[in-house]
């Protein structure tokens, strides 16, 4: 096998930008340097490598140190330079790039190649001494720090001491002697943390980096951030070396990252920030603060110091002729970095942008519009998980604002939440349920956890490409970085602005579409549905298949979720309607009562309201099909539990305490879940599901009268497991509906189903089939039956099964399509041999999770039932799986 493929310079070894092999970085530097834009010639250790590396012990085979060698050996041919050079060396960067950008792998390591005799070769050719010692430093700190894993505040120490003694405030104040003395103390605390002196042989550098960039792909912070983003451990990174460029060599070099379109709002306009006379990580690591990239984007900024259109016109106008190769190229915004060498522009990296979802969205319609990309590939391309953040309130902009600050707008979204100062407090408070601002003076990669956990990110220090805010638009966090006026005190755990003064547990709201930082909590208002969001859903719904229902049981819910383009409820349960203050008296007289009489003495009563409630649903649904669960739970549930509560309540419902207190004691379940609920309600007292079936049918023709437009009820008997169960109750359904028709001398449409939440349901289909029109698929009960946990009690174990892989992900949030998958399958194959073209549906939470909709696709449902704002999300899900 062969392990090292080489690119620049007109060498292609054919890894032909396969991103599984090569690793998304190496991928892409090979995809840019075959389409001839200007990369520093270098080579890619395969991932393959890495799996072996780790199969072997940590040990690399022969052939790989000959690979290597002819791979060092094609950069010096490139470049005419040669590795360990003392009169003209080549310096290399050692680059870790797995298939999709992670961090916690290793830190890239510059300048590799120097050492106490190339430095001077290096001062010499470049005619720059401070340059060539500046370097070298950086080198020895970054290898000491990355590969040598020593402590870098001691490094950091020395430098500051450096500076004082000179009485200089910047780094740029010091001369090449200046550095050169840093070199040596550098080296003597590197000899005195590890034990050995700085490695001089320029081979060693480079093993003891590779090494280290495959060590990295099991560190515990790579190993969070996989866990956190499902990226399977087997997939090993890549080590890229490359040729160094410098942007470093005075004012006519820099460095820079852009994004082709601006990922906070999908506008298409060029994004990004440089800097002079600086090198790579210089920008990122939020040292010194950057400058614009555009001239259009400092005037709106208000900002002094020239953008680089402005500064370097011939490299910007290169560099933006590049950005429209690789748009064209790679079919996508890109995400790119680069470094100016005396005026000579070099690529380093691109890589599909992350992006807000916002930004996602305008992106796609807009290339699909721009005719870059299908209207497909634009439904295809935009995450439904991320539509999330769309349609979620942001601040309302008539409520007043305590506004303490602005930084950057650096992820959108708004968020309020108490003040806290470390990761480890923001995922603790997160657990108590508490929402959490994490704030920070900049993010690094060890705060991961507690950027997850937090509902939102505010840093004092950092650009719009800075850690926090990159990782918090990839999450989908709001976030607003780089606000300079905050001084954080994280040992009294202390905020200041101007006179202001917060502490931990405060609460503040940030706003990461605008950047402001307000006091206390501002209310929030619906966003706006039409426009992008409406044209990607237009194009969503021409590809799907399945239909989008919701499960809504108020008329407010049906709204939203007609709002929001559900075809239908598909699970209205009528539970809700049972507690509501003015009718639980007489639920609670029917249940006490001791005779069918009394119940229904009692059910007469609530039929009205029942009819009301189904009334307002039908009028918001006219026309559309409504699926309506009869009475589910158990009825203890609707009696009192506190001591306290038993003497008002007997005096409602006008029986003696004792008669409440013994019934109560009757109904006490030992498993609920298990228990007299469900059709065994409507086979014990079937007047209770005879009311609610009369209810919906009066209900139904008093729309179809008033507007016109008959709704579709779908009357749903829960929990069946045999054919007699709802044989019985479709017949008291049917029963009721005759009565009804002939009162009223009119009929509608409607259905008898049941929902499949039992195991033996699933399995007895077909003979159910036989009785029930639809299938409805409970599956949080289907779910909870055929594992056999509740979902009420599965919180105490199911993150630990997770995190030990029992479970890929949580079963009551992502279908188990393996298992509980089964059962739908069986029971939809042989509930349409019974009965063909039997109608399918998803009504438990699944229904608005997109992996489980894509089982539903599959599987050939005709709908899937979520609940209102995830529609939308089930609509690109459904479209998504149907291309
Ligand atoms: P990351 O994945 O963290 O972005 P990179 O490998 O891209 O790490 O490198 C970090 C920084 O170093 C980037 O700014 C990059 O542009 C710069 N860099 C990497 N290789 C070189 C090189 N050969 N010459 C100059 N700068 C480089
Ligand atoms: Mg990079
Ligand atoms: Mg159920």
């Amino acid at each position: 096998t062969k392990y090292v493929y080489r690119f620049g310079g007109g060498v292609d070894d054919g890894g032909n930008g396969d991103k599984n092999l090569l690793g998304g970085k190496g991928a892409n530097l090979d995809g840019m340097a075959s389409i001839g834009l200007p990369v520093p010639p270098g080579f890619t250790i395969t991932t393959e490598m890495c799996t072996r590396y780790y199969q072997e012990g940590g040990k690399f085979p022969d052939s790989l140190y000959d690979e290597v060698k002819r791979g060092i050996a094609h950069i010096e041919s490139v470049t005419g330079k040669k590795f360990g050079d003392a009169s003209d060396p080549l310096l290399v960067s050692v680059r870790s790039g797995a298939r999709t950008s992670m961090p916690g792998m290793m830190d890239t390591v510059l300048n590799l190649g120097l050492n106490d005799a190339t430095v001077e070769g290096l001062a010499a050719v470049s005619g720059d001494a401070r340059f060539a010692w500046d370097s070298y430093r950086r080198f020895i700190q970054m290898y000491s720090d990355v590969v040598l894993a020593l402590d870098h505040s001691a490094f950091e120490e020395a430098l500051e001491i450096a500076k004082e003694d000179k009485g200089f405030h910047l780094d740029t104040e010091m001369g090449a002697e200046d550095w050169k003395a840093l070199v040596g103390e550098y080296k003597a605390i590197v000899e005195k943390l590890w034990g050995r002196p700085f490695p001089q042989d320029v081979n060693d550098q480079l093993w003891g980096a590779v090494g280290a960039v495959f060590g990295s792909w099991e560190s515990d912070r790579a190993k969070v951030y996989r866990r956190l983003n499902d990226i399977p451990g087997e997939w090993g990174t890549a080590v890229n070396v490359q040729a160094m460029v410098f942007g470093n060599m005075g004012d006519t070099s820099a460095t820079g990252v852009a994004f082709t379109r601006d990922p906070a709002t999908g506008e298409n306009a060029y994004y990004g920030e440089y800097l002079i006379n600086a090198q790579g990580e210089d920008v990122v690591a939020g040292i010194r603060t950057p400058q614009y990239l555009t001239k259009a984007a400092r005037e709106r900024a208000g900002a002094r110091p020239l953008s680089m259109e402005e500064a370097m016109p011939e490299t910007y106008a290169e560099l933006a002729r590049v950005f429209e190769i690789l748009e064209k190229h790679y079919r996508d915004m890109q995400d790119i970095e680069f470094t100016v060498q005396q005026g000579k522009l070099w690529m380093l990296q691109t890589r599909s942008g992350k992006r807000t979802a916002k930004a996602a969205l305008k992106i796609a319609v807009d290339m699909a519009n721009e005719g870059l990309i299908t209207q497909e590939e634009a439904v295809a391309r935009v995450d439904p998980a991320a539509l999330d953040q769309l349609l979620h309130p942001t601040l309302d902009p008539k409520a007043p604002r305590d506004v303490l600050t602005k930084g950057l707008p650096a992820s959108p979204g708004a968020a309020s939440g108490i003040i806290v100062f470390d990761a480890d407090t923001a995922e603790r408070r997160a657990e108590l349920g508490e929402a959490v601002i994490l704030v920070r003076v900049e993010t690094s990669p060890e705060d991961i956890h507690g950027m997850h956990a937090a509902k939102g990110i505010l840093t004092a220090r950092g650009g719009m490409t800075s850690h926090a805010a990159v990782v918090a638009r990839g999450m989908g966090r709001p976030c607003v970085s780089g606000a300079g006026s905050l001084s954080i005190d994280g040992k009294a755990k202390i905020l200041r602005i101007g006179d202001r003064q917060l502490a931990e547990g405060d609460i503040l709201t940030i706003d990461g579409a605008t950047g402001e930082v307000m006091a206390g909590e501002v209310p929030t208002v619906q966003p706006e549905l039409a426009g992008d969001f409406g044209t990607l859903m237009g194009w969503a719904d021409k590809v799907r298949r399945l239909k989008v229902r919701a499960n809504a049981e108020t008329p407010a819910d049906c709204q939203t979720a007609r709002d929001f383009g559900a075809e239908g409820v598909g699970l209205c349960r009528t539970e809700h309607m049972f507690f509501d203050a003015g009718r639980i008296t007489a639920v609670r007289q029917m249940i006490l009562a001791d005779s069918e009489a009394g119940r229904r003495e009692a059910l007469a009563k609530l039929l009205p309201e029942q009819r009301s409630d189904f009334t307002a649903i039908f009028e918001v649904m006219a026309g559309l099909p409504v699926t309506i669960r009869l009475l589910d739970p158990p009825l203890h549930e609707f009696l009192p539990h506190e001591e306290a509560e038993f003497e008002e309540v007997a005096k409602a419902a006008d029986v003696g305490v004792e008669t409440l207190k013994r019934r109560a004691a009757e109904l006490h379940e030992f498993n609920p879940m298990l228990g007299h609920r469900g059709c065994r309600l409507g086979v014990t007292y079937p007047e209770i599901y005879e009311m609610q079936a009369r209810a919906i049918f009066e209900a139904a023709l008093d729309v179809a009268a008033k507007s016109g437009e008959a709704p579709i009820p779908e009357v749903m008997i829960p929990l069946v497991a045999t054919r007699k169960e709802l044989e019985l109750m479709k017949a008291v359904v049917e029963a009721t509906a005759k009565s009804v028709f002939e009162e009223r001398g009119k009929t509608i449409d409607y259905l008898v189903g049941t929902m499949i939440e039992l195991p033996r349901a699933a399995l007895m289909a077909g003979e159910i089939a036989e009785v029930g029109e639809f299938f409805s698929f409970g599956t949080n009960d289907l779910t909870q039956t055929t594992i056999g946990i509740s979902r009420d009690d599965a919180g105490r174990f199911l993150t630990q099964y997770v995190d030990k892989g029992i479970f890929a992900r949580d079963p009551f949030v992502s279908l188990d399509v393996e298992g509980v998958g089964q059962l739908i399958e069986i029971a939809a194959e042989r509930g349409r041999k019974t009965r063909s073209g039997i109608k399918l549906g998803i009504c438990g939470e699944h229904g608005g999770d997109p992996a489980s909709i894509a089982f539903c696709e599959k599987t050939g449902l005709d709908y899937v039932s979520a609940s209102p704002y995830r529609v939308p999300i089930a609509r690109l899900a459904a479209a998504q799986a149907a291309l």
